[in-house]
């Protein structure tokens, strides 16, 4: 589904951030990518919707390099998830979940009922939150926005970037369970950033340790677990 063939990425001022990853993550695997501070995990991720360009090798997207892809239609099918939520605050939340989807000109009548329904998935009862402002929601639910955001427009491909890490526990745990949910109901491939081993563990479907740039140790959980 996404391949990486001798990916590097080198910075103008000369830093190698990733280095010759070799790398494929299958279609529905929820894939983590995992290691210190500095070691290449959100460099590696921006490549993949083309947010930093390639200085060597190339990714693939099922069988075609992602530099051929037009850019729209590129990250369309690619949701995105940082780890400040970032939602148009003069937007309500039903606007806010239907942004690329109102893009893609999709009908008034699918968007809400999409909207609606991932409300619901993730214990926001859309009665109650679709025509809320964000400063009207915790930073918790503010989140959960965020990722199914994301999910609106049915992306072939999810990318998260320490989505849950400036969370106070209580939410970061249940957001976790949400994760958990998602994952299940919707299979979608999901490119899953964190620093926090616990957090990889409980949502893995496979791991990827990363450091200085490059792949030390990659398996599932249990494979780690049992072989560490
Ligand atoms: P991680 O996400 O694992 O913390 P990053 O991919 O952000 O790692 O960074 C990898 C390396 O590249 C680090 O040494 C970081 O300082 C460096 N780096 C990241 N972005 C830039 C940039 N825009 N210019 C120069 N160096 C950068
Ligand atoms: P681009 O060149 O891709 O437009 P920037 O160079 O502005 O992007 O940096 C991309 C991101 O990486 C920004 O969030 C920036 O703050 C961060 N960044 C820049 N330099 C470094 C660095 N040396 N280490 C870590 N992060 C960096």
């Amino acid at each position: 589904m996404i391949k990486f063939e001798n990916v590097s990425k080198r910075y103008q001022d000369g830093t190698i951030a990733v280095d010759s990853l070799n790398l494929e993550i299958k279609k529905g695997e929820f894939f983590v990518l995992i290691g210190p501070s500095g070691c290449g995990k959100t460099t590696t991720l921006k490549m993949i919707n083309r947010l930093i360009p390639l200085s060597d090798g190339t990714i693939f997207f099922d069988e075609q390099k992602i530099s051929e892809y037009d850019i729209h239609e590129l990250r369309w099918n690619i949701g995105y998830v940082l780890q400040q939520i970032a939602l148009f605050p003069h937007m309500t939340i039903e606007e806010n979940i239907t942004v690329v989807p109102e893009m893609k000109k999709w009908s008034k009548e699918k968007m809400k009922e999409r909207a609606y329904e991932l409300m619901d998935m993730v214990g926001l009862d859309s009665k109650m939150y679709a025509k809320r402002k964000p400063k009207e929601l915790s930073g918790g639910e503010q989140q959960r926005v965020g990722v199914i955001r994301a999910l609106a427009a049915d992306p072939e491909i999810i990318l998260m970037d320490e989505p849950f890490s400036a969370l106070d526990p209580i939410s970061r745990e249940s957001l976790q369970d949400d994760m958990l949910d998602l994952k299940k109901n919707l299979k979608k491939t999901t490119v899953f950033v964190t620093h926090d081993m616990q957090e990889a563990l409980k949502l893995a479907d496979r791991i990827c340790i990363m450091e200085k740039g490059k792949i030390v140790q990659i398996g599932t959980p249990r494979e780690l677990v049992m072989n560490p």
